[in-house]
């Protein structure tokens, strides 16, 4: 929605015939805002710099203020604003406070952005356009906010573009709601997520009011970071399109997996088993994590992100090591369809479509008990 919309709205039935005053728009407090504070805010410092914008999309949709994932970002104040469906900017933490969207994040060797970036978060997926009343509203907020805090237009970039990944071997940080599986892997790496994604795309920072963009990535270049997700690198400096996304999640069998309903414990659906080894949990944007993994990094049960689906009745098969084959490990299992492969990459492969002689090393499988 616009401001005049907003306006009118807010202003009732009799909106039609009234007449917005003239203001000078100089703050985006002014831009038709919904106060929407995060408890954070009064603990929170101030950034000492602003330097960057970092786009970020929900990967889950449902209105603001009535979804869950809003909420969540309100509690844990993890972005300076969120950009509904309808186009309805709600400010979570203060314009100038720090806000917890980026995570492990680093740029040309600048390391948790946070400290010197405005988070916005658009409800929305990764791989889907922006609605036309985002993308109006974006405009205006990111005009707003480039001017007052002069940010260069290369300085408005992408989640997927900043965060990276350390080496550790399946460490499990539950950052926020952005659930994060690091996998096997000698030296950090960019590509830890997607978020956001099609923020790098011209013709769509041009609908945003943004005409220039990084043409590398700087750390890429300069080595403190390889490649994690290659298919993310085409599409922040590639050529690659939205519908060579691969699916991140693997074709559901009703009979093993279910969504855990918010605010329920998952015991109610794997009884003692939740926080087992063969109890898998398929977090939003396709991570998966075994209940022990979830135990082990002190995962409160009972607050799961939206979305999480939990599947019991697995054998964990482990992680390819690289060298050996999936038949000498699982037998038969390894080509049925029930059998999972969870790439390094965030995709998910099925028995039945795995080419044998190409597993990446630290693919972790799972085949029914
Ligand atoms: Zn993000």
């Amino acid at each position: 929605m616009d401001r005049r919309e907003f306006i009118r709205m807010a202003s009732g039935a009799a909106a039609s015939v009234m007449i917005p005053p003239l203001v000078r728009i100089n703050d985006p407090d002014d831009l038709g805002i919904i106060d929407y504070p995060s408890p954070r805010r009064s603990r929170r410092p101030r950034r000492k710099s602003t330097d960057y914008i970092v786009l970020h999309t929900t990967e889950m949709t449902g209105s603001v203020p009535e979804n869950n994932i809003s909420r969540y970002i309100r509690r844990y104040g993890l972005a300076n604003y969120v950009v509904n469906k309808k186009g309805a900017v709600y400010r979570i933490m203060g314009r100038h406070q720090v806000s917890h969207g980026c995570g492990r994040s680093m740029w040309d060797g600048i390391m948790d952005l946070d400290q010197n970036a405005v988070n916005i978060e658009f409800v929305g997926k990764h791989n889907s356009l922006l609605t036309p009343s985002q993308f109006d509203s974006g405009r205006d907020l990111l005009a707003e906010l480039k001017s007052l805090h002069s940010v260069e237009d290369m300085n408005v970039m992408p989640h997927s573009m900043v965060a990276y990944a350390r080496p550790d071997p399946m460490f499990l940080i539950l950052n926020g709601y952005h659930p994060v599986v690091m996998n096997n892997s000698d030296r950090s790496r960019r590509g830890r997520k997607r978020c956001g994604m099609l923020f790098a795309k011209d013709d769509i920072r041009l609908r945003l009011g943004l005409e220039e963009r990084p043409l590398q990535d700087p750390d890429v270049e300069s080595d403190r970071l390889s490649i994690g997700d290659p298919y993310l690198h085409r599409v922040l400096y590639g050529d690659a399109k939205i519908d060579e996304d691969v699916p991140l999640l693997p074709r559901w069998d009703e009979t093993f997996c279910e969504e855990i309903e918010s605010g329920s414990h998952p015991f109610y659906h794997a009884g003692k088993e939740y926080a087992a080894e063969s109890t898998l949990y398929i977090l939003p944007g396709g991570v998966v994590a075994t209940g022990a993994d979830l135990q082990e990094a002190e995962h409160d049960f009972s607050d799961n992100p939206q979305g999480t689906h939990i599947c019991v009745g697995f054998e964990y098969g482990g992680r390819f090591e690289g060298g050996d084959k999936p038949y000498e490990r699982m037998g038969r299992a390894w080509s049925m369809p029930s059998t999972w492969y969870f790439l390094p990459d965030g995709d998910t492969i099925n028995g039945d479509n795995i080419d044998p002689e190409t597993v990446p090393v630290g693919t972790m499988y799972f085949f029914r008990k």
